[in-house]
């Protein structure tokens, strides 16, 4: 069969391959792909930057944004033809307390694996294979769209933890600034819109999609600077990584607020940790970073998909390559 591969570590190395079928080692349920997602992590592996090959083993396939239709469902109780999502992480081998409960995505001694990244083959292959008790259903009714799970998976643990955060004191948040206006961003401010926030949209470019888009959510489209906002959010979603908007977050998030961090950037040397910590010591702030989804994330995902507008959601496919 075919599949996408790197030489994790070489630039420009990625090309359409023979690969052999998935092994039974790889799990009992047999999926066909459908759809795989294309986002900013590919870029960077592409680029020679970032991702693990399988141990043994020079190439690595591709691709954690999944969707695919099940061809042997093994023990799972899954349909023939339903619509499943791969979940990315897997545990480490120890396991750590985190991993050893399910929560996967804080795992603590960096040990996981995660398909198409890290040590573990992706999903970007003609058919892969999948254990059960890491394969998610999706509703067939998306169709294509299903490829968002795995990223709204990211945004919804975002969510969770900064509500899970916000519990450490009294605290009523309403307004919520989400810088990078990507689909990151624009998931994140999906999410915050179902939670009934008011919600603002942040970025550089003025035409495009991104402004109606997210004023199609009932959110507020704003480009320029973080301090010419005109107000404190309670809550920033920070999408991009760039260092200077991440010290503009700190600087300008309400007293008491939370800062979640999503994106990472380019290694800058702008802004000095001492005034970050003024900030953020003078007005209780948190600022933290959240990474990867374990399934208590995948079923909240794919709960705000079923309440989003397709045509909506259509838009954050911003291309579409078919093999
Ligand atoms: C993926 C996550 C993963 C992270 C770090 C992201 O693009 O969506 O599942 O944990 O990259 O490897």
């Amino acid at each position: 069969m075919q599949a996408v591969t790197v030489m994790p570590g070489t630039a420009d190395s990625a090309r359409l391959d023979d690969v052999p079928e998935p092994g039974a080692h790889l799990g009992s349920v047999v999926v066909e792909a459908l759809a795989v997602g294309v986002c900013g992590t590919h870029a960077e592996i592409a680029g020679g930057l970032y991702g693990w090959a399988p141990p043994g083993e020079e190439r690595l396939i591709l691709g954690h944004e999944s969707l695919g239709r099940v061809i042997d469902p093994g023990p799972t109780g899954l349909e023939v033809g339903e619509h499943v999502v791969g979940i990315v992480r897997r545990p480490d081998p120890v396991p750590c307390p985190s991993c050893a409960v399910g929560e996967w995505d804080m795992c603590s001694n960096g040990r996981y694996t995660e398909r198409g990244i890290k040590e573990a083959h992706g999903f970007m292959s003609e058919r892969w294979r999948i254990e059960p008790e890491f394969v998610v259903r999706v509703d067939k009714g998306l169709g294509v769209l299903g490829v968002l799970l795995e990223p709204t998976t990211v945004v919804a643990k975002a969510w969770d933890h900064i509500l899970a955060i916000g519990q450490r004191t009294f605290w009523d948040p309403h307004t919520v600034l989400v810088v990078g206006a990507g689909p990151i961003g624009l998931l994140a401010a999906l999410i915050g819109v179902q939670r009934g926030g008011d919600v603002h949209v942040l970025d550089q470019v003025t035409g495009g999609p991104k402004p109606a888009l997210v004023e199609d959510l009932g959110a507020t489209y704003h480009t320029g600077s973080v301090a010419d906002l005109g107000f404190s959010p309670d809550i920033v979603v920070e999408c991009t990584g760039v260092a200077t908007l991440i010290h503009h977050a700190a600087e300008t998030v309400a007293p008491g607020g939370i800062v979640c961090l999503t994106g990472v950037g380019p290694p800058s040397t702008i802004g000095h940790a001492s005034t970050l910590a003024t900030d953020a010591v003078l007005n209780n702030l948190v600022l933290f970073g959240s990474v990867n989804a374990n399934r208590r994330h995948y079923y909240r995902a794919a709960k705000a998909l079923a309440r989003a507008d397709r045509s909506w959601l259509g838009q954050l496919i911003t291309r579409r390559v078919s093999p």
